[in-house]
């Protein structure tokens, strides 16, 4: 269907495009970062408070390295402080790498014909879901490339399929989606699937370069993937996750893009997005694209740090595009989920073994973190983070988790961190060898011990002797 602002301006006054690259080149050549601003920024953010878009600019100026060390300080105060050191853990499926979209920075552009095209049907999908659960994952996110086989009801026939999926006491708890813009009337067929987040990344803010890294398919149009989150809101999502594709375009650029989109939710919902996410540029297939603005490790870092320090209540994933070196050190400054035991692989959960070199014509992009899920919990377990597949606000409907999380006092401690813990026994109950076993119950012995409030460790305490015994699913 051929997108008309004119006639969706008509049916809903909000879907506007909102974002003026005049206006954020604006804020971000007019602000400039003395020492006394950027204190005063982080001061604001560590106190709970969303920054503005001249704040964030004021953090993006800051080139004093000094200075960034203070941004970065804040980020990991922010972290800690706020939100203490659980990851959350999912992993991607891709489901179908049909696209009728050009996008000069992706493996699956219609015109790339090096690349196999595979769906997954009904039998390939059970049999992925089966070995995700197999590997201990809880929560998914499914992948569309943009085609007209991947319609509203595909998507949502494939949610169903993945939650009914059983294996041993694994599950599927949490269905995510990455897809390509809908009808609102789309999004409501799939709302009715029980979706949790629905992402679409706009991949770059500025109009320009966006026209000139999408060469066909209606993903040209940036109104329309600009305004489709607000379509998923009008059908009732309210779970959404933006982003922007670092190294398109000016990384300032996309910061203050990020920020912009978050304020416009939050202006005409009142509910920011639940997560960003900040992929980098890969090497895929078929790759064809200027390389001047690459973003750098550190700069990349620093654009991390500035985001936590931006937008203090909403969930920061980083996915395994990225080296494990990389999201070691980028962890710290406030990430909240990650990917684990990833293949982009097309059907590769249940085929690809162990140390097998990725084949680029069967994948989006390359990815530089192959480590196994369990490898990663040994990780994030030494590293003293508590790995988490925790569902429980979404399936109780306490949506906002995020803002919760920030907002209410002792919100963590009482639902998030134990939640957290429960997920991780289950874990280490059903699907972890050995010496993860004993380090991970050393790391829930030692958070258990900080609990200070005995009534409610014994509450806790009962519940993780339930799942030792073999109740599975349980939560605050
Ligand atoms: N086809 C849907 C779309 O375009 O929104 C689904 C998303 S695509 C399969 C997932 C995301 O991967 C894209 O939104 C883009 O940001 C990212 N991506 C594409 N090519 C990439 C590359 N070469 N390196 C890193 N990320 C890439
Ligand atoms: Fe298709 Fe999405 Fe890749 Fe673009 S990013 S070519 S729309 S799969």
């Amino acid at each position: 269907m051929i997108f008309s602002p004119e006639k969706l301006m008509i049916r809903d006054q909000r879907m506007k495009p909102f974002i003026d690259a005049r206006e954020l080149w604006g804020f971000i050549n007019t602000t400039p970062a003395t020492k006394e601003k950027v204190r005063e920024v982080i001061a604001k953010s560590l106190d709970k408070n969303r920054l503005t878009l001249a704040e964030t600019a004021i953090l993006i100026n800051a080139s004093d390295p000094e200075l960034i060390e203070e941004i970065k300080q804040g980020a990991r105060t922010l972290k800690e402080k706020v939100y203490g050191q659980r990851i959350v853990l999912f992993a991607p499926l891709y489901i179908g790498n049909l696209c009728t979209n050009n996008c000069a920075y992706c493996g699956f552009k219609a015109s790339n014909k090096k690349i196999t095209r595979v769906t997954l049907d009904h039998d390939d999908l059970i049999s992925q879901v089966k070995a995700l659960e197999d590997s201990g994952q809880k929560r998914l996110i499914l992948v569309f490339g943009e085609h007209p086989k991947y319609d509203a009801k595909f998507i949502a026939d494939s949610v169903r399929t993945v939650y009914s999926v059983k294996s041993g006491n694994g599950e599927i708890r949490r269905v995510n989606i990455n897809a390509a813009p809908m009808e609102i009337d789309g999004f409501r067929i799939i709302k009715d699937a029980r979706i949790g987040t629905y992402q679409i990344f706009q991949e770059t803010y500025h109009q320009e370069t966006y026209a000139k890294v999408h060469l066909g398919g209606q993903k040209r149009n940036y109104d329309w993937r600009l305004t489709g989150l607000d379509r998923a809101q009008e059908a009732g999502i309210d779970d959404i996750g933006i982003g922007a594709l670092f190294g398109l375009y000016d990384w300032r650029f996309e910061v203050l893009g990020l920020v912009r989109h978050t304020n416009h939710f939050e202006a005409v919902y009142n509910v920011g997005p639940h997560t960003i996410s900040f992929p980098r540029i890969q090497y895929a297939s078929e790759l064809n694209l200027d390389k001047s603005h690459l973003v750098s490790d550190e700069e990349f870092t620093r654009l991390v740090a500035i985001l936590r320090l931006a937008v203090p209540y909403t969930g920061l994933i980083l996915t395994a595009r990225e080296t494990a070196a990389i999201r070691d050190e980028i962890m710290q400054f406030g990430v909240s989920q990650i990917d684990g035991g990833t293949n982009i692989e097309m059907g590769g959960y249940s085929k690809r073994k162990e140390n097998e070199e990725q084949d680029i014509d069967l994948e989006q992009f390359q990815i530089n973190d192959n480590r196994s899920l369990n490898e990663i919990m040994d990780d994030l377990i030494e590293h003293k983070y508590i790995p988490s597949f925790c569902t429980a606000c979404y399936r109780l409907g306490r949506t906002g988790e995020h803002f919760m999380e920030f907002s209410v006092p002792g919100f963590i401690k009482r639902f998030c961190q134990p939640n957290a813990l429960m997920t991780l026994v289950e874990y280490l109950e059903d699907y972890a060898p050995e010496d993860t076993k004993v380090k991970g119950y050393q790391l829930v012995r030692e958070k258990l011990d900080e609990i200070e409030d005995e009534t409610f460790k014994a509450r806790l305490t009962d519940k993780i002797s339930m799942i030792k015994e073999g109740k599975r699913d349980l939560y605050f």
